[in-house]
């Protein structure tokens, strides 16, 4: 029975598991049962289809920041040489020194 209850969890997943296992994605790659058990569901399924809508623009939205906040990093070390960003720290520091 346990075996059944198994292939009908893969077959017809509830919205609760399938929504898991579209988080899950975003951490790691889902195995292939994983894939289709999903896509089944999102065939027939609106609330879910739309939640990984959502996912996805989030994901995407991460990535966007990401990948600016590297380039503006990038583009600090490349515009400040390293001696003159040292000196304008221990200037800074030794400023908040003085008045803390
Ligand atoms: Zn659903």
């Amino acid at each position: 029975m346990k075996n059944a209850s198994n292939l009908m969890n893969m077959l017809w997943p509830s919205c609760e598991r399938v929504s898991l296992t579209v988080s899950n994605g975003l951490e790691r790659d889902l195995s292939h049962a994983e894939r289709a058990s999903v896509g089944l569901h999102m065939l027939v399924c609106p609330g879910c289809r739309a939640f990984r809508r959502q996912v996805r623009a989030l994901r995407e939205a991460f990535r966007l920041l990401r990948s600016r906040s590297a380039t503006r990093d990038k583009l600090a070390g490349a515009f400040l040489p390293a001696l003159l960003r040292e000196r304008i720290e221990s200037a800074l520091s030794e400023r908040m020194r003085e008045s803390g």
